[in-house]
């Protein structure tokens, strides 16, 4: 296990993939039954983007550290939720700090909700455990991912999602991805799945995400592409599959997408993509 976080805390990825997070989040808040949210990889939780791993790659200056200035109405709309967790952090933890996927439902959840956040490295779960353990409705637990994906559906709320983050370090993860997130909704089909991805050959991105044309529920393809893809070894997008997406994510993420996709482009290129798979498309 190789993979840090740190040094990709904050980057483009980061940004398209939380505030997917936060808008789900946003939704699942609407209802005022209490929902679950388990986080099967979920990392340190929090991050410093003035750490040596965060500076050393500067990662984070091409992705949060390009959102200071506001965008059009519209699109702040969308971003709202996203820049009240990032202003929540920086305030409470400094300005230098940038929240990761549990950090986000440490601001969001209500206390009647709950959050379970999974992490194998035995380092960053510590990280992760001593963060939390004093806030009642989070629990880190040291676990494969992978396990507790087949092991934690359905939960007790019946409402909910599972964000599935894997670091993508070994070959057949994303074919994997696609076959756990199958067996997943099979045994919980009403339950929100969020999947992240990263795009480096589009090509073998289409080949692998095929079969979620093929899923029994509703399924969101969302990417962020911010460099022409033509390095199959160098990561130019970020994506996420959603499924059983919230009936607003398409039309919010159709809104903040292309704004981002202009404000993260390097060398000019930014490209996204909102694409429905599954029975309804
Ligand atoms: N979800 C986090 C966020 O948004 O802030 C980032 C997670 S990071 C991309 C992936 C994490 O998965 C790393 O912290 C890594 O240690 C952890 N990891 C790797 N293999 C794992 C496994 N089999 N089960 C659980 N966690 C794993």
């Amino acid at each position: 296990m190789n993979y840090r976080h740190a040094f990709h805390a904050g980057n483009f990825a980061d940004v398209m993939k939380h505030l997917a997070l936060t808008r789900i989040l946003a939704h699942l808040l609407k209802k005022d039954a209490p929902f679950r949210v388990i986080d099967t990889h979920a990392g340190i939780g929090l991050y410093d983007l003035a750490t040596d791993e965060a500076t050393r790659t500067g990662e984070w200056r091409e992705g949060v550290g390009r959102l200071e200035e506001p965008f059009e109405p519209a699109v702040e709309d969308v971003l709202g939720e996203y820049r009240a967790v990032l202003a929540a952090v920086r305030e409470r933890f400094g300005e230098t700090a940038y929240p990761g996927s549990p950090a986000i439902l440490r601001e969001m959840l209500r206390p009647k909700d709950r959050g379970i956040l999974v992490e194998l490295h035995p380092a960053d779960h510590e990280v992760l455990a001593e963060r939390y353990h004093q806030v009642a409705n989070l629990k880190a637990l040291h676990l494969d991912g992978w396990t507790a994906l087949g092991a934690m559906i359905p939960p007790r709320e019946k409402r909910g999602l599972v964000l599935v983050d894997p670091p993508f370090e070994e070959p057949g993860e994303m074919d994997r991805l696609v076959a756990e997130l199958r067996r997943a909704v099979e045994k919980w089909p009403t339950g929100i799945f969020a999947a992240w991805y990263p795009v480096k050959d589009l090509r073998a991105v289409d080949r692998s995400l095929a079969p979620l044309a093929g899923f029994p529920r509703p399924v969101l393809r969302l990417e962020l592409h911010v460099e022409r893809p033509n390095d199959p070894a160098k990561l130019t997008g970020s994506g996420l599959v959603v499924v059983n997406p919230p009936w607003t994510l398409k039309a919010e993420m159709e809104t903040a997408l292309p704004a981002l996709a202009g404000r993260l482009a390097r060398d000019d290129y930014g490209a996204f993509r909102c694409q429905e798979m599954g029975p309804q498309a």
